[in-house]
C-alpha cells in the first residue's frame, strides 16, 4: 500500500469519517455522571409538579391584606395548616389563613404566601402550636413565594438534547423527573498495544537496550481520562506472529477500536506494518505534523485501527490530534476538540514548515492576556517538556520561525485553575 502525504486536517477528516457514535445502553442514575444522552428526554411531569409555598408561613388572598403595614395589621382567622408532603383540602374563604411550611402546597383559595416573618408569628412557626389569629404586618403581590406548578418543566417538553453530557445537575434534574434508567452511549472500548523489542515491563530493572514500555500507560490514561474503557492488550514483540496473536487477543475482547504504538514506519522490523498489510484494510500516512509524522489508519478485521507513532511525544500528541476526537465521537460527544485560547509567544519558534505542535505553558500576565513559553527541549523522546506543559502551541503549516511577540493557538491540553 502506498504512503500517503497528508495535512493535519486531512488526515483528521478521515479518522473522524471512519468512526460512528456507538448505541445505547441503560445504566443506573448514580453511574450516569458524565455519560452523554443516547435519546432526548422528555418531561413526563411538570415541575414543580404542583404549586407551593416558596417560604415558611401564611397562605392568604392577597386581596384580604392590600391595607396590611407595620403600624395597621390586618388579622386573619387561622383555618387550618399545611406541611410539606401533605396536602390540605381547605378552601380559603376571605379573610382566613392557612400555616404553609416551605414546600406545601398551596390550599385552594389562596394565592400568595406571606412569610412568617411579616408576621406576629416571628419565628419556628411549625413548633408553636396553631394560633386562632393572626396578625399580618405586609401587604402581598397575587403568586408572591408560590411556586408555580411547571415553572421550571412542563410535561411533556424536551428537557435534554440527545449528545448532551451528563453533569451532576442534569442529573437532578433527571431524578426530579422520575428517570431512574438512563439512556447514555456506550463507552468505546479501546485496545492498546506496543509494539518494540527493546519494550521491558515497567516492573523490570533496565537491561542493556532496553527500555521500559511507557506508551501502553500513556494511552491507557489516556482512554480513561476521556471516560472510555481501556484495554490493555500488552507488548508484540517484532514478529509477524505476536503482533497477530495480539491483534487477535483485541478482537476476541471486542474492542471498538484498536490503538498501537510504533513499527508502522518503514524500518527492518516494523512488522505491524506486514501484518496491517495483510490482515486489514489500512493506509500509511505521512501527516505534515510535528511531531508524529507517521500514522496507519483503517481497519483490522473490520474493526477500526490507528497506528501511532512510537516516540512517547510524538505518540501523545498523535493520541491528542487523532485518537482523542475519534474516541470522543464514538462516545456520542459532539465537541470534540480541545479548548482554544489565543497565546503571545514570550520565546521564538523554529520549525520545518509542518503544522507543529509545540509543548507550552500558558498563564495569564498582569493585563490578563494569554502568553506561553515553550518548555525547552522539543526532541520527541524528551517526556518531561510534556509534563511541564499545559498546551501544544499550533505552529500553521508553512511557517518555519514565529518570533516572540507571534500570536498562535494554544490547545489547552489541561485546563488548570491557576490559569482560567
Ligand atoms: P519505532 O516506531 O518502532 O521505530 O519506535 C520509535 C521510537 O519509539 C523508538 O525509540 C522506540 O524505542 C520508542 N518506543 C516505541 N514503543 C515504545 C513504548 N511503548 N514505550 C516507550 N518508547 C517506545
Ligand atoms: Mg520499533
Amino acid at each position: 500500500m502506498a504512503t500517503e502525504y497528508l495535512t493535519v486536517k486531512e488526515a483528521l477528516t478521515a479518522v473522524l469519517h471512519s468512526v460512528s457514535p456507538l448505541p445505547a445502553e441503560t445504566v443506573g442514575l448514580t453511574e450516569a455522571l458524565g455519560r452523554i444522552l443516547a435519546e432526548p428526554v422528555i418531561a413526563r411531569d411538570s415541575l414543580p409538579p404542583f404549586a407551593n409555598s416558596a417560604m415558611d408561613g401564611y397562605a392568604v388572598r392577597a386581596d384580604d391584606v392590600t391595607q396590611a403595614s407595620q403600624s395597621l395589621a390586618v388579622s386573619l382567622q387561622v383555618v387550618g395548616e399545611v406541611a410539606a408532603g401533605t396536602v390540605s383540602d381547605i378552601i380559603l374563604t376571605p379573610g382566613t389563613a392557612v400555616r404553609i411550611m416551605t414546600g406545601a402546597p398551596v390550599p385552594a383559595g389562596a394565592d400568595a404566601i406571606v412569610p412568617v416573618e411579616q408576621t406576629n408569628e416571628q419565628y419556628r412557626a411549625a413548633e408553636r402550636p396553631l394560633p386562632e389569629q393572626i396578625l399580618i404586618y405586609g401587604s402581598v403581590e397575587p403568586g408572591a413565594y408560590v411556586r408555580h406548578i411547571g415553572e421550571d418543566i412542563q410535561a411533556g417538553q424536551a428537557v435534554l438534547p440527545a449528545g448532551h453530557q451528563l453533569r451532576p445537575q442534569e442529573i437532578g434534574v433527571l431524578a426530579s423527573l422520575g428517570v431512574a434508567q438512563v439512556p447514555v452511549v456506550k463507552r468505546p472500548r479501546v485496545g492498546v498495544l506496543s509494539t518494540g523489542d527493546e519494550l521491558i515491563p515497567v516492573e523490570a530493572p533496565l537491561t542493556p537496550g532496553k527500555i521500559r514500555n511507557s506508551n501502553s500507560y500513556t494511552q491507557l490514561a489516556q482512554i480513561q481520562a476521556l471516560g472510555a474503557n481501556p484495554v490493555p492488550l500488552g507488548v508484540a514483540r517484532d514478529t509477524v506472529a505476536d503482533v497477530r496473536d495480539r491483534l487477535q487477543a483485541a478482537l476476541d475482547a471486542h474492542v471498538d477500536l484498536i490503538i498501537s504504538s510504533a513499527g508502522v514506519s518503514v524500518g527492518a522490523y516494523d512488522v505491524v506494518r506486514s501484518v496491517l498489510e495483510e490482515g486489514g484494510n489500512i493506509g500509511f500516512w505521512k501527516v505534515r505534523m510535528r511531531p508524529g509524522k507517521p500514522l496507519a489508519h483503517g481497519t483490522y478485521q473490520g474493526v477500526v485501527y490507528l497506528g501511532l507513532p512510537g516516540n512517547p511525544v510524538s505518540a501523545m500528541v498523535s493520541f491528542e490530534r487523532f485518537a482523542r476526537p475519534a474516541i470522543l465521537k464514538m462516545a456520542g460527544h459532539t465537541h470534540l476538540e480541545r479548548p482554544q485560547v489565543t497565546a503571545v509567544l514570550q520565546d521564538e519558534i523554529y520549525s520545518d514548515g509542518r503544522e507543529s505542535y509545540v509543548r507550552a505553558v500558558v498563564e495569564r500576565n498582569s493585563s490578563g492576556d494569554y502568553i506561553a513559553t515553550t518548555t525547552g527541549s522539543q526532541g520527541s523522546h524528551i517526556m518531561t517538556s510534556l509534563v511541564k506543559a499545559n498546551a501544544l502551541l499550533i505552529v500553521p503549516e508553512g511557517v518555519k520561525y514565529a518570533p516572540s511577540g507571534t500570536q498562535l493557538a494554544a490547545m489547552m491540553i489541561d485546563w488548570p485553575a491557576s490559569v482560567f
